[in-house]
């Protein structure tokens, strides 16, 4: 089985959203080479994979996806228990 490509990666990506604003985050996926990266389809290297928030920019690492959902979660768990509504922009 070959490795996952660089548009099989962007799909996992789809429909996560930034930590801080919700922001969507969008492609073109970022890679560069890494060792601590991921195994990509066309690539001898170990590729370092982000895609970026379209709202603050902030360039969302692959390796933080868990860390990420689970930061949202608890985001906005917070919000929901403290009464408040989430900021809409
Ligand atoms: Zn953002």
């Amino acid at each position: 089985m070959s490795d996952p490509t660089l548009q099989d990666y962007e799909a996992m990506y789809a429909g996560l959203l930034c930590a801080w604003d919700r922001g969507e985050l969008r492609g073109p996926i970022n890679h560069y080479n890494h060792e601590g990266g991921v195994a990509v389809s066309g690539f001898e290297m170990r590729q370092w994979l982000s895609m970026q928030c379209v709202k603050c920019r902030y360039d969302w690492s692959l390796r933080k996806l868990p860390y990420l959902q689970e930061a949202m979660q608890r985001y906005w768990q917070e919000l929901s228990e403290n009464g408040l509504n989430p900021k809409e922009t």
